[in-house]
């Protein structure tokens, strides 16, 4: 069975991998001329290490990013209100790894190039349209300029053609732009001194204004550095128009940087390392909304084109690295393909819109809030604030969500 994919990006290329590993035949086609390391700081959580794990790239990982040993949440005041071991020291199988996207990506290329074959990723190929006929599916790709360059014919066709699906938008046309409820991230990398342990992943502050930091690089890191990627969430205001997104677009310090001027943690100075970026980039926090069907016949949607989401619980890249996996596995029971797109789906589209919908209602971030409104000065005493099993059952309730809770990803490791 022939599948073609649109997009390589970090879905598409671990859904390739998957396949061909499986023994299907794939073909990956992605717009750009060639893919370059973009993007700053990302984490993939154990459960979706688990499937880099199973395609070899472990050692890569763990020789380029960090293994996130803890996620700390703290008020604006850096105060911690809750930390969760990850990863291996939750006591899971996989571990967490907090990584330069552009890495992570450069990764999943060179180990695609040798399990799908290096001929089989092509690039410089916009999907510009599709059909079924019988029981295959012909795709046509343009170039930049929009000359057609090839017609290839499939048995199936995966979009994972990320947030501004052309796939998406072939059955859903009138869609429109992504949805905006008015945050601005700026999101950056800073060489700086480790903090914390050095590999904890931190969340301070609320929902309408967030600092975010993780440590990146191993090789920083063992410069007795840490190369540290952060992101700055502001709210905009309820009549602020939504900006045209692009993942590249520079931000400047002077729109964010005064709000943050006071943020000076006994751990970490925040002004001082934002300040000290080697790169800003700006974008919105968008989602769009849940869809009723990926699947239609032969074709289906996977990672942002299925389900992006706004990035809370550092679920992006995690579950379109799941979807592949996913997709694999029902594909590989046999049958009618069209079925096992059905199929795929059925597991998928549910608890994917549940993360959207809940990301959108803050997700785990609600404890931020909580506490901000509560004791905005800050606390001596947080179980006054928020009473430990008020904590527990946020925390409990949005690992199941997500299906990262500890039973789950065990039941997974035991089925391997
Ligand atoms: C350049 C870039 C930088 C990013 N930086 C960050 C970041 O710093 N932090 C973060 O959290 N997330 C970032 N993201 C998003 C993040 O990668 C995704 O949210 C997540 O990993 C899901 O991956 P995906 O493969 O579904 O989508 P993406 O990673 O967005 O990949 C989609 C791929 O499809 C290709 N494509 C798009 N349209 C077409 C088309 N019509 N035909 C063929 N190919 C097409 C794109 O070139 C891209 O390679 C970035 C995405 C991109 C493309």
């Amino acid at each position: 069975m022939k599948i073609l994919i649109a997009g390589a990006g970090i879905g598409g290329l671990t859904a390739a991998m998957c396949l061909a590993r499986a023994g299907f035949d794939v073909e990956v086609f992605d717009q750009v001329s060639e893919l370059r390391p973009l993007g700053v700081g990302i984490n993939i959580q154990a459960g979706a290490v688990r499937i880099l794990s199973a395609l070899g790239m472990e050692p890569a990982l763990a020789a380029t990013g960090i293994e996130t040993r803890e996620l700390r949440f703290a008020n604006r005041h850096g105060q911690t209100i809750w930390a969760d071991p990850r990863g291996r020291h939750a006591g899971l199988p996989w571990p967490q790894f907090s990584i330069h996207r552009g890495e992570l990506q450069m990764i999943l290329f060179e180990t695609a190039k040798k399990i799908v074959g290096a001929d089989r990723i092509k690039f410089g190929r916009r999907i510009a349209g599709f059909e079924q006929k019988g029981s295959k599916v012909v795709a046509r790709f343009v170039d930049r300029a929009g000359n057609p360059v090839e017609t290839a014919e499939g048995d199936l066709l995966v979009g994972a053609d990320g947030i501004h699906s052309a796939v998406r938008a072939h059955f859903y046309p009138n869609e429109g732009p992504p949805k905006w409820q008015g945050i601005m991230m700026w999101r950056g990398i800073t060489v700086g001194k480790p903090f914390l342990d050095g590999a904890t992943m931190v969340q301070a502050g609320h929902h309408t204004q967030k600092f975010v930091c993780y440590p990146v690089s191993r090789r920083h890191a063992e410069k007795g550095e840490a190369l540290i990627n952060w992101i700055c969430d502001l709210h905009m205001g309820d009549q602020a128009m939504l900006p045209r997104e692009d993942w590249n677009r520079p931000g400047k310090l002077a729109d964010f940087l005064p709000r943050f001027e006071n943020w000076k943690f006994d751990w970490l100075d925040v002004p001082d390392v934002i300040r000290k970026a080697h790169t800003i980039l700006e974008f919105p926090m968008v989602d769009r909304d849940p869809l009723p069907r990926w699947s239609h016949g032969r074709i289906t949607l996977l990672g942002d084109a299925a389900h992006p989401m706004y990035p809370i619980g550092s679920n992006g890249a995690s579950q379109a690295i799941i979807d592949g996996d996913a997709l694999t596995q029902e594909l590989l029971m046999g049958g009618d393909p069209e079925a096992a797109l059905q199929r795929y789906e059925k597991r998928r589209l549910p608890p994917m819109a549940r993360i959207v919908e809940s990301n959108r209602r803050k997700g785990i971030d609600i404890m931020l809030d909580i506490v901000e409104q509560r004791a905005p000065q800050g606390f001596d005493d947080l179980d006054a604030v928020l009473p430990p099993q008020e904590l527990e059952k946020i925390v409990a309730d949005y690992k199941q969500l997500v299906t990262q809770d500890r039973e789950t990803l065990l039941k997974l490791a035991n089925a391997q």
